[in-house]
Protein backbone atom coordinates (compact mmCIF):
# COMPACT_ATOMS: atom_id res chain seq x y z
CA UNK A 1 0.00 0.00 0.00
CA UNK A 2 2.72 2.32 0.63
CA UNK A 3 4.78 4.03 -1.68
CA UNK A 4 8.44 3.01 -2.56
CA UNK A 5 10.37 5.86 -0.70
CA UNK A 6 8.16 5.78 2.06
CA UNK A 7 9.58 5.05 5.81
CA UNK A 8 8.11 2.32 7.46
CA UNK A 9 5.41 1.95 10.15
CA UNK A 10 7.72 2.36 13.19
CA UNK A 11 10.24 4.82 11.28
CA UNK A 12 6.78 6.74 10.76
CA UNK A 13 6.40 6.95 14.47
CA UNK A 14 9.94 7.27 15.52
CA UNK A 15 9.88 10.47 12.64
CA UNK A 16 6.61 12.24 14.12
CA UNK A 17 8.46 11.82 17.54
CA UNK A 18 10.85 13.01 16.50
CA UNK A 19 9.28 16.42 15.55
CA UNK A 20 7.81 16.80 18.93
CA UNK A 21 11.36 16.09 20.79
CA UNK A 22 13.02 18.64 18.71
CA UNK A 23 10.99 21.59 20.39
CA UNK A 24 11.43 20.10 23.50
CA UNK A 25 14.62 20.48 26.10
CA UNK A 26 15.17 16.60 26.32
CA UNK A 27 18.55 15.40 27.89
CA UNK A 28 19.80 13.61 24.54
CA UNK A 29 20.27 10.55 26.43
CA UNK A 30 16.84 10.34 27.84
CA UNK A 31 15.25 11.46 24.41
CA UNK A 32 16.89 8.12 23.14
CA UNK A 33 15.48 6.10 25.71
CA UNK A 34 11.84 7.08 25.27
CA UNK A 35 11.81 6.38 21.51
CA UNK A 36 13.48 2.96 21.55
CA UNK A 37 11.89 -0.19 22.14
CA UNK A 38 12.56 -1.98 25.04
CA UNK A 39 12.13 -5.38 23.58
CA UNK A 40 10.30 -7.69 21.17
CA UNK A 41 9.83 -11.13 21.59
CA UNK A 42 8.80 -13.35 18.77
CA UNK A 43 7.62 -16.72 19.21
CA UNK A 44 6.56 -19.33 16.67
CA UNK A 45 4.96 -22.40 17.63
CA UNK A 46 2.71 -25.28 16.38
CA UNK A 47 -0.49 -26.39 16.53
CA UNK A 48 -2.13 -29.55 15.20
CA UNK A 49 -4.56 -28.95 12.98
CA UNK A 50 -7.00 -30.52 10.44
CA UNK A 51 -4.69 -33.71 10.41
CA UNK A 52 -0.82 -31.44 10.56
CA UNK A 53 0.96 -29.13 12.40
CA UNK A 54 0.57 -25.34 11.14
CA UNK A 55 3.38 -23.11 12.56
CA UNK A 56 2.28 -19.61 13.66
CA UNK A 57 4.43 -16.57 14.11
CA UNK A 58 3.46 -14.40 16.74
CA UNK A 59 5.22 -11.19 19.09
CA UNK A 60 4.96 -9.38 21.92
CA UNK A 61 6.42 -5.96 22.06
CA UNK A 62 7.46 -3.71 25.04
CA UNK A 63 7.84 0.05 24.07
CA UNK A 64 8.02 1.72 27.33
CA UNK A 65 8.70 0.32 31.32
CA UNK A 66 8.12 3.91 32.80
CA UNK A 67 4.37 2.07 34.39
CA UNK A 68 3.57 -1.09 34.73
CA UNK A 69 1.79 -3.07 34.21
CA UNK A 70 2.63 -2.01 30.18
CA UNK A 71 -0.63 -1.86 28.08
CA UNK A 72 -1.80 -2.54 24.33
CA UNK A 73 -3.96 -4.74 22.34
CA UNK A 74 -3.52 -8.29 20.54
CA UNK A 75 -3.95 -7.95 17.00
CA UNK A 76 -4.51 -10.90 14.36
CA UNK A 77 -3.50 -10.56 10.87
CA UNK A 78 -1.54 -11.76 7.85
CA UNK A 79 -0.09 -8.45 7.77
CA UNK A 80 1.33 -8.36 11.20
CA UNK A 81 4.95 -8.17 11.35
CA UNK A 82 7.75 -7.12 14.02
CA UNK A 83 8.15 -3.77 12.80
CA UNK A 84 4.34 -2.83 12.93
CA UNK A 85 4.04 -3.99 16.57
CA UNK A 86 6.54 -1.96 17.59
CA UNK A 87 5.05 0.88 16.29
CA UNK A 88 2.00 -0.25 17.69
CA UNK A 89 3.34 -0.90 21.24
CA UNK A 90 5.41 2.82 20.93
CA UNK A 91 1.98 4.89 20.44
CA UNK A 92 0.62 2.80 23.00
CA UNK A 93 3.15 4.14 25.47
CA UNK A 94 2.31 7.88 24.18
CA UNK A 95 -1.38 7.30 24.38
CA UNK A 96 -1.49 5.83 28.20
CA UNK A 97 0.34 8.93 28.90
CA UNK A 98 -1.86 11.22 26.68
CA UNK A 99 -5.64 10.09 28.57
CA UNK A 100 -3.54 9.35 32.28
CA UNK A 101 -3.50 6.07 32.26
CA UNK A 102 -0.98 4.68 34.59
CA UNK A 103 0.46 2.56 32.43
CA UNK A 104 3.71 1.85 29.50
CA UNK A 105 3.32 0.81 25.99
CA UNK A 106 3.39 -3.30 24.25
CA UNK A 107 1.35 -4.29 21.62
CA UNK A 108 1.27 -8.04 19.97
CA UNK A 109 0.39 -9.56 16.83
CA UNK A 110 -0.27 -13.44 15.37
CA UNK A 111 0.38 -13.87 11.64
CA UNK A 112 -3.27 -15.46 10.65
CA UNK A 113 -6.72 -15.12 8.94
CA UNK A 114 -8.92 -15.71 11.57
CA UNK A 115 -11.27 -16.01 8.79
CA UNK A 116 -9.57 -18.88 7.76
CA UNK A 117 -9.97 -21.16 10.79
CA UNK A 118 -13.00 -22.36 12.59
CA UNK A 119 -14.28 -21.08 15.82
CA UNK A 120 -12.78 -24.34 17.68
CA UNK A 121 -9.44 -24.17 15.96
CA UNK A 122 -9.25 -20.83 16.86
CA UNK A 123 -9.45 -20.83 20.49
CA UNK A 124 -6.63 -23.75 20.20
CA UNK A 125 -4.37 -21.23 18.24
CA UNK A 126 -5.05 -18.42 20.89
CA UNK A 127 -4.75 -20.90 23.78
CA UNK A 128 -1.30 -21.98 22.45
CA UNK A 129 -0.24 -18.16 22.00
CA UNK A 130 -1.49 -17.40 25.27
CA UNK A 131 0.50 -19.86 26.64
CA UNK A 132 3.64 -19.15 25.31
CA UNK A 133 3.53 -15.05 26.23
CA UNK A 134 1.78 -16.35 29.91
CA UNK A 135 4.94 -18.58 30.81
CA UNK A 136 7.14 -15.56 29.81
CA UNK A 137 5.19 -13.14 32.18
CA UNK A 138 4.15 -11.57 28.67
CA UNK A 139 0.39 -11.92 30.33
CA UNK A 140 0.40 -10.98 33.53
CA UNK A 141 -1.90 -8.75 35.65
CA UNK A 142 1.12 -6.72 37.47
CA UNK A 143 3.23 -7.08 34.56
CA UNK A 144 1.60 -6.87 30.41
CA UNK A 145 -1.94 -7.02 29.68
CA UNK A 146 -3.11 -7.04 26.16
CA UNK A 147 -6.47 -5.85 24.97
CA UNK A 148 -8.27 -6.73 21.69
CA UNK A 149 -7.18 -4.95 18.53
CA UNK A 150 -7.62 -5.93 14.73
CA UNK A 151 -9.04 -8.98 14.36
CA UNK A 152 -9.55 -9.78 17.79
CA UNK A 153 -12.61 -9.24 20.38
CA UNK A 154 -14.00 -10.00 23.33
CA UNK A 155 -14.29 -13.89 22.80
CA UNK A 156 -10.52 -14.02 22.24
CA UNK A 157 -10.25 -12.06 25.49
CA UNK A 158 -12.11 -14.62 27.40
CA UNK A 159 -9.98 -17.61 25.95
CA UNK A 160 -7.10 -16.23 27.29
CA UNK A 161 -8.30 -14.54 30.51
CA UNK A 162 -9.28 -18.34 31.32
CA UNK A 163 -5.52 -19.76 29.91
CA UNK A 164 -4.37 -17.39 32.25
CA UNK A 165 -6.10 -18.53 34.91
CA UNK A 166 -5.65 -22.40 34.45
CA UNK A 167 -2.03 -21.97 34.72
CA UNK A 168 -2.25 -19.69 37.76
CA UNK A 169 -4.87 -21.37 39.70
CA UNK A 170 -3.92 -18.98 43.23
CA UNK A 171 -3.73 -15.55 41.65
CA UNK A 172 -6.60 -13.70 42.88
CA UNK A 173 -6.22 -11.10 40.41
CA UNK A 174 -5.98 -13.54 37.83
CA UNK A 175 -9.07 -12.07 35.60
CA UNK A 176 -6.84 -8.04 35.56
CA UNK A 177 -4.21 -10.23 32.72
CA UNK A 178 -6.51 -9.07 30.17
CA UNK A 179 -9.26 -6.38 29.49
CA UNK A 180 -11.84 -6.33 26.58
CA UNK A 181 -13.06 -9.31 28.10
CA UNK A 182 -17.37 -10.17 27.51
CA UNK A 183 -19.26 -8.45 30.94
CA UNK A 184 -20.03 -12.13 31.79
CA UNK A 185 -16.31 -13.57 31.66
CA UNK A 186 -15.11 -10.26 34.42
CA UNK A 187 -15.67 -7.59 31.49
CA UNK A 188 -16.78 -4.28 31.89
CA UNK A 189 -19.76 -2.61 30.16
CA UNK A 190 -19.07 -0.34 27.80
CA UNK A 191 -15.44 -1.70 26.41
CA UNK A 192 -17.13 -3.27 22.95
CA UNK A 193 -18.00 0.59 22.22
CA UNK A 194 -15.64 2.50 23.81
CA UNK A 195 -12.79 3.40 20.69
CA UNK A 196 -16.13 4.41 18.64
CA UNK A 197 -17.35 5.73 21.24
CA UNK A 198 -14.66 8.03 22.26
CA UNK A 199 -13.62 8.91 18.55
CA UNK A 200 -17.57 10.80 18.99
CA UNK A 201 -16.35 12.38 22.30
CA UNK A 202 -13.55 13.59 20.87
CA UNK A 203 -15.45 15.22 17.95
CA UNK A 204 -17.99 16.69 20.10
CA UNK A 205 -14.60 18.11 22.07
CA UNK A 206 -13.36 19.58 19.21
CA UNK A 207 -16.45 20.65 17.80
CA UNK A 208 -16.98 23.04 21.51
CA UNK A 209 -14.13 25.23 20.45
CA UNK A 210 -15.07 27.74 17.66
CA UNK A 211 -10.98 28.78 16.84
CA UNK A 212 -10.16 25.13 16.64
CA UNK A 213 -13.25 24.40 13.72
CA UNK A 214 -12.35 28.21 12.04
CA UNK A 215 -8.90 25.87 11.78
CA UNK A 216 -10.44 23.18 9.41
CA UNK A 217 -12.55 26.06 7.94
CA UNK A 218 -15.83 24.33 10.06
CA UNK A 219 -18.56 25.58 11.78
CA UNK A 220 -21.58 25.07 13.57
CA UNK A 221 -22.13 21.50 15.28
CA UNK A 222 -21.62 17.53 14.02
CA UNK A 223 -25.12 18.13 13.08
CA UNK A 224 -25.53 17.64 9.49
CA UNK A 225 -21.69 17.23 8.76
CA UNK A 226 -20.86 14.83 6.06
CA UNK A 227 -18.86 11.84 7.12
CA UNK A 228 -16.61 9.37 5.09
CA UNK A 229 -15.82 6.21 7.35
CA UNK A 230 -12.80 3.72 6.53
CA UNK A 231 -13.12 0.42 7.72
CA UNK A 232 -16.93 -1.06 9.47
CA UNK A 233 -15.27 -3.07 12.28
CA UNK A 234 -15.53 -2.13 15.74
CA UNK A 235 -14.09 1.33 15.91
CA UNK A 236 -15.47 2.42 12.55
CA UNK A 237 -19.35 0.47 13.32
CA UNK A 238 -19.48 2.15 16.23
CA UNK A 239 -18.24 5.60 15.74
CA UNK A 240 -20.69 6.02 12.85
CA UNK A 241 -23.14 4.40 14.59
CA UNK A 242 -23.32 7.38 17.15
CA UNK A 243 -22.18 10.06 15.50
CA UNK A 244 -25.08 9.67 12.72
CA UNK A 245 -28.09 8.09 15.60
CA UNK A 246 -26.89 11.09 18.09
CA UNK A 247 -25.31 13.64 16.69
CA UNK A 248 -27.21 13.88 13.24
CA UNK A 249 -24.16 13.72 10.91
CA UNK A 250 -24.85 12.07 8.21
CA UNK A 251 -22.36 8.89 6.94
CA UNK A 252 -21.82 9.46 3.34
CA UNK A 253 -20.02 6.63 2.23
CA UNK A 254 -18.27 3.73 4.05
CA UNK A 255 -15.07 2.13 2.70
CA UNK A 256 -14.40 -1.52 3.57
CA UNK A 257 -11.75 -4.10 2.21
CA UNK A 258 -13.62 -5.08 -0.83
CA UNK A 259 -15.27 -1.89 -2.14
CA UNK A 260 -17.00 1.40 -0.70
CA UNK A 261 -20.87 1.96 -0.56
CA UNK A 262 -22.28 5.36 -1.01
CA UNK A 263 -25.49 7.64 -0.87
CA UNK A 264 -24.91 11.62 -0.38
CA UNK A 265 -28.30 11.48 1.78
CA UNK A 266 -26.47 9.00 3.88
CA UNK A 267 -26.46 5.43 4.89
CA UNK A 268 -28.18 3.44 7.82
CA UNK A 269 -25.30 2.19 9.57
CA UNK A 270 -26.76 -0.63 11.25
CA UNK A 271 -28.21 -1.98 8.01
CA UNK A 272 -24.88 -2.11 6.58
CA UNK A 273 -23.14 -3.49 9.57
CA UNK A 274 -26.31 -6.69 9.29
CA UNK A 275 -25.47 -6.94 5.88
CA UNK A 276 -22.08 -7.21 6.48
CA UNK A 277 -22.37 -9.90 8.87
CA UNK A 278 -25.17 -11.53 7.13
CA UNK A 279 -23.00 -11.74 3.82
CA UNK A 280 -19.61 -11.48 4.47
CA UNK A 281 -19.13 -8.50 1.92
CA UNK A 282 -20.35 -4.90 1.60
CA UNK A 283 -20.55 -5.85 -1.96
CA UNK A 284 -24.72 -6.55 -3.22
CA UNK A 285 -26.17 -3.81 -0.64
CA UNK A 286 -29.12 -2.25 -2.22
CA UNK A 287 -29.79 1.31 -1.76
CA UNK A 288 -26.43 2.75 -2.02
CA UNK A 289 -23.92 3.30 -5.09
CA UNK A 290 -21.50 0.86 -5.25
CA UNK A 291 -17.70 1.58 -5.92
CA UNK A 292 -14.91 -1.03 -6.43
CA UNK A 293 -11.96 0.97 -5.65
CA UNK A 294 -12.83 1.60 -2.48
CA UNK A 295 -10.24 3.42 -1.19
CA UNK A 296 -10.91 6.00 -4.31
CA UNK A 297 -13.59 7.12 -1.82
CA UNK A 298 -10.93 8.24 1.20
CA UNK A 299 -10.47 11.34 -1.96
CA UNK A 300 -14.17 12.42 -1.91
CA UNK A 301 -15.60 15.71 -0.98
CA UNK A 302 -16.63 15.50 2.79
CA UNK A 303 -16.43 17.69 5.80
CA UNK A 304 -14.63 14.95 8.30
CA UNK A 305 -13.18 11.53 7.08
CA UNK A 306 -12.42 8.68 9.39
CA UNK A 307 -9.69 6.08 8.94
CA UNK A 308 -11.03 3.34 11.40
CA UNK A 309 -9.61 0.25 9.61
CA UNK A 310 -5.84 0.05 9.69
CA UNK A 311 -2.42 1.72 8.99
CA UNK A 312 -0.95 3.65 6.07
CA UNK A 313 -3.71 4.46 3.71
CA UNK A 314 -2.95 7.85 3.26
CA UNK A 315 0.50 7.83 1.77
CA UNK A 316 2.18 9.84 -0.76
CA UNK A 317 0.17 8.62 -3.17
CA UNK A 318 -2.99 10.05 -2.57
CA UNK A 319 -2.25 12.75 0.40
CA UNK A 320 -2.40 15.66 -2.30
CA UNK A 321 -5.34 14.59 -3.58
CA UNK A 322 -7.58 14.27 0.31
CA UNK A 323 -10.28 16.83 0.35
CA UNK A 324 -11.84 16.78 3.88
CA UNK A 325 -10.41 19.55 5.78
CA UNK A 326 -11.01 17.46 9.06
CA UNK A 327 -9.31 14.02 9.86
CA UNK A 328 -10.09 12.09 12.68
CA UNK A 329 -7.50 9.00 13.22
CA UNK A 330 -9.15 6.31 14.62
CA UNK A 331 -7.26 3.34 13.59
CA UNK A 332 -3.52 3.20 14.60
CA UNK A 333 -0.91 5.07 12.00
CA UNK A 334 -3.44 5.33 8.65
CA UNK A 335 -1.19 9.02 7.56
CA UNK A 336 2.20 8.58 6.99
CA UNK A 337 4.95 10.94 7.86
CA UNK A 338 5.24 12.30 4.35
CA UNK A 339 1.30 12.47 4.15
CA UNK A 340 1.29 14.16 7.58
CA UNK A 341 3.68 16.82 6.00
CA UNK A 342 1.18 17.37 2.89
CA UNK A 343 -2.15 16.92 4.53
CA UNK A 344 -0.92 19.60 6.99
CA UNK A 345 0.58 21.65 3.75
CA UNK A 346 -3.12 21.91 2.49
CA UNK A 347 -4.19 22.92 5.89
CA UNK A 348 -5.89 19.88 7.08
CA UNK A 349 -6.80 19.69 9.92
CA UNK A 350 -5.74 16.05 11.86
CA UNK A 351 -6.96 14.99 15.25
CA UNK A 352 -4.16 12.05 15.91
CA UNK A 353 -4.51 8.42 16.50
CA UNK A 354 -3.02 8.52 20.41
CA UNK A 355 -5.77 10.65 21.27
CA UNK A 356 -8.46 9.83 18.80
CA UNK A 357 -8.56 5.89 19.43
CA UNK A 358 -7.94 6.35 23.33
CA UNK A 359 -11.28 5.50 24.07
CA UNK A 360 -10.29 1.87 24.22
CA UNK A 361 -7.38 1.50 26.39
CA UNK A 362 -9.01 4.26 28.85
CA UNK A 363 -12.37 1.84 29.46
CA UNK A 364 -9.88 -1.18 29.55
CA UNK A 365 -8.29 0.72 32.26
CA UNK A 366 -12.15 0.52 34.23
CA UNK A 367 -11.82 -2.94 33.52
CA UNK A 368 -8.64 -3.75 35.06
CA UNK A 369 -9.68 -1.18 38.28
CA UNK A 370 -12.63 -3.25 38.25
CA UNK A 371 -10.99 -6.47 38.78
CA UNK A 372 -8.81 -5.85 41.02
CA UNK A 373 -10.73 -4.22 43.13
CA UNK A 374 -13.95 -7.15 42.75
CA UNK A 375 -16.64 -5.31 42.23
CA UNK A 376 -18.86 -4.05 39.90
CA UNK A 377 -18.46 -0.05 39.46
CA UNK A 378 -21.51 1.35 41.04
CA UNK A 379 -22.85 -0.94 42.93
CA UNK A 380 -22.16 0.28 45.96
CA UNK A 381 -23.68 3.65 45.71
CA UNK A 382 -26.46 3.27 42.39
CA UNK A 383 -29.24 2.66 45.09
CA UNK A 384 -27.83 5.43 48.02
CA UNK A 385 -27.96 8.01 44.95
CA UNK A 386 -31.52 7.20 44.23
CA UNK A 387 -32.86 7.32 47.82
CA UNK A 388 -31.41 10.81 47.71
CA UNK A 389 -32.67 11.92 44.89
CA UNK A 390 -36.48 10.73 46.07
CA UNK A 391 -35.40 12.40 49.03
CA UNK A 392 -35.03 15.88 46.81
CA UNK A 393 -37.92 14.74 44.79
CA UNK A 394 -40.65 14.09 47.74
CA UNK A 395 -39.85 17.05 49.21
CA UNK A 396 -40.15 18.93 46.24
CA UNK A 397 -43.69 17.72 46.12
CA UNK A 398 -44.66 18.28 49.24
CA UNK A 399 -43.53 21.60 49.22
CA UNK A 400 -45.65 22.31 45.84
CA UNK A 401 -48.57 20.78 47.47
CA UNK A 402 -48.33 22.15 50.84
CA UNK A 403 -47.92 25.65 49.52
CA UNK A 404 -50.35 24.89 46.76
CA UNK A 405 -48.08 26.60 44.02
CA UNK A 406 -49.28 24.24 41.97
CA UNK A 407 -45.82 22.51 40.79
CA UNK A 408 -44.98 19.54 38.74
CA UNK A 409 -41.99 17.96 38.16
CA UNK A 410 -42.15 16.91 34.49
CA UNK A 411 -42.12 12.55 34.48
CA UNK A 412 -39.13 12.53 31.82
CA UNK A 413 -37.06 14.73 34.59
CA UNK A 414 -38.21 12.82 37.44
CA UNK A 415 -37.22 9.26 35.96
CA UNK A 416 -34.01 10.37 34.82
CA UNK A 417 -33.48 12.13 38.33
CA UNK A 418 -34.42 9.43 39.97
CA UNK A 419 -32.72 6.89 37.91
CA UNK A 420 -28.77 5.94 39.78
CA UNK A 421 -25.82 5.72 37.89
CA UNK A 422 -25.28 2.20 36.75
CA UNK A 423 -21.88 0.73 35.59
CA UNK A 424 -22.33 1.19 31.42
CA UNK A 425 -23.29 5.28 33.10
CA UNK A 426 -20.08 5.65 35.33
CA UNK A 427 -18.10 4.05 32.29
CA UNK A 428 -19.40 6.29 29.58
CA UNK A 429 -19.42 9.45 31.98
CA UNK A 430 -15.36 8.62 33.07
CA UNK A 431 -14.50 8.28 28.98
CA UNK A 432 -15.99 11.31 28.67
CA UNK A 433 -14.30 13.00 31.06
CA UNK A 434 -11.08 11.46 29.92
CA UNK A 435 -11.11 12.79 26.40
CA UNK A 436 -12.13 16.02 27.58
CA UNK A 437 -8.94 15.99 29.57
CA UNK A 438 -6.78 14.79 27.39
CA UNK A 439 -8.24 17.69 24.53
CA UNK A 440 -7.69 20.19 26.67
CA UNK A 441 -3.86 19.21 27.30
CA UNK A 442 -3.62 19.16 23.97
CA UNK A 443 -4.73 21.79 22.94
CA UNK A 444 -2.72 24.18 25.55
CA UNK A 445 0.39 23.40 23.74
CA UNK A 446 -1.44 23.47 20.34
CA UNK A 447 -2.88 27.83 20.71
CA UNK A 448 -0.39 28.35 23.37
CA UNK A 449 3.04 27.97 21.66
CA UNK A 450 4.11 29.23 18.30
CA UNK A 451 6.36 26.77 17.54
CA UNK A 452 3.94 23.72 17.49
CA UNK A 453 1.70 23.91 14.19
CA UNK A 454 -0.73 21.05 15.04
CA UNK A 455 -2.60 18.27 17.20
CA UNK A 456 0.24 15.57 16.53
CA UNK A 457 3.17 17.51 17.75
CA UNK A 458 1.07 19.17 20.41
CA UNK A 459 -0.41 14.86 21.73
CA UNK A 460 3.07 14.27 21.36
CA UNK A 461 4.88 16.94 23.61
CA UNK A 462 2.15 16.59 26.13
CA UNK A 463 3.02 12.39 26.09
CA UNK A 464 6.72 12.56 25.89
CA UNK A 465 7.22 15.21 28.34
CA UNK A 466 4.64 12.81 31.30
CA UNK A 467 6.57 10.07 30.14
CA UNK A 468 10.30 11.90 30.95
CA UNK A 469 9.08 13.06 34.31
CA UNK A 470 7.98 9.45 35.16
CA UNK A 471 11.44 8.30 34.44
CA UNK A 472 13.01 11.62 35.74
CA UNK A 473 11.58 10.51 39.44
CA UNK A 474 12.06 7.20 39.20
CA UNK A 475 15.37 6.92 37.66
CA UNK A 476 16.61 4.35 34.88
P1 LIG B 1 -11.69 -4.72 13.28
O1 LIG B 1 -10.95 -5.93 12.84
O2 LIG B 1 -12.87 -4.86 14.16
O3 LIG B 1 -12.16 -3.86 12.01
C1 LIG B 1 -11.35 -3.47 10.97
C2 LIG B 1 -12.26 -3.22 9.78
O4 LIG B 1 -11.51 -2.63 8.72
C3 LIG B 1 -12.88 -4.50 9.23
O5 LIG B 1 -14.25 -4.29 8.99
C4 LIG B 1 -12.10 -4.74 7.96
O6 LIG B 1 -12.85 -5.44 6.98
C5 LIG B 1 -11.78 -3.33 7.53
N1 LIG B 1 -10.60 -3.22 6.67
C6 LIG B 1 -9.44 -3.91 6.75
N2 LIG B 1 -8.61 -3.52 5.79
C7 LIG B 1 -9.25 -2.57 5.09
C8 LIG B 1 -8.90 -1.79 3.97
N3 LIG B 1 -7.72 -1.92 3.37
N4 LIG B 1 -9.81 -0.90 3.50
C9 LIG B 1 -11.00 -0.76 4.10
N5 LIG B 1 -11.38 -1.47 5.16
C10 LIG B 1 -10.51 -2.38 5.65
O7 LIG B 1 -10.58 -3.78 13.93
P2 LIG B 1 -10.77 -2.59 14.96
O8 LIG B 1 -10.62 -3.15 16.32
O9 LIG B 1 -11.99 -1.81 14.59
O10 LIG B 1 -9.46 -1.74 14.67
C11 LIG B 1 -9.38 -0.82 13.58
C12 LIG B 1 -8.23 0.15 13.85
O11 LIG B 1 -8.46 0.80 15.12
C13 LIG B 1 -6.85 -0.48 13.95
O12 LIG B 1 -5.90 0.43 13.45
C14 LIG B 1 -6.66 -0.64 15.45
O13 LIG B 1 -5.28 -0.68 15.82
C15 LIG B 1 -7.33 0.62 15.94
N6 LIG B 1 -7.75 0.57 17.34
C16 LIG B 1 -8.63 -0.37 17.79
C17 LIG B 1 -9.02 -0.36 19.13
C18 LIG B 1 -10.04 -1.32 19.67
O14 LIG B 1 -10.46 -1.13 20.82
N7 LIG B 1 -10.51 -2.29 18.95
C19 LIG B 1 -8.47 0.58 20.01
C20 LIG B 1 -7.58 1.54 19.52
C21 LIG B 1 -7.23 1.51 18.18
Amino acid sequence: MLVSGEPSFRESVDLMFNRAAALMNLSPGLEQKIRVCNSTYTVRFGVRLRGKIETFTGYRSVHSEHMEPVKGGIRYAMSVNQDEVEALAALMTYKCALVETPFGGSKGGLCIDPRQWEEHELEMITRRFAYELIKRDLINPAQNVPAPDMGTGEREMAWIADQYARMNTTDINARACVTGKPPHAGGIQGRVEATGRGVQLALREFFRHPEDKAKAGLSGDLDGKRVIVQGLGNVGYHAAKFLSEEDGCKIIAIIERDGALSDPAGLRVEEVRQWISKEGTIKGYPDAAFTENGAALLEADCDILIPAAMEGVIHLGNAANISAPLIIEAANGPITFGADEILRGKGIVIIPDMYANAGGVTVSYFEWVKNLSHIRFGRMQRRAEEARSRLMVEELERLSNDQQLGWTLSPDFKERFLTGSDELALVRSGLDDTMRTAYQAMREVWHGRPDVEDLRVAAYIVAIDRVAKSYRSKGL
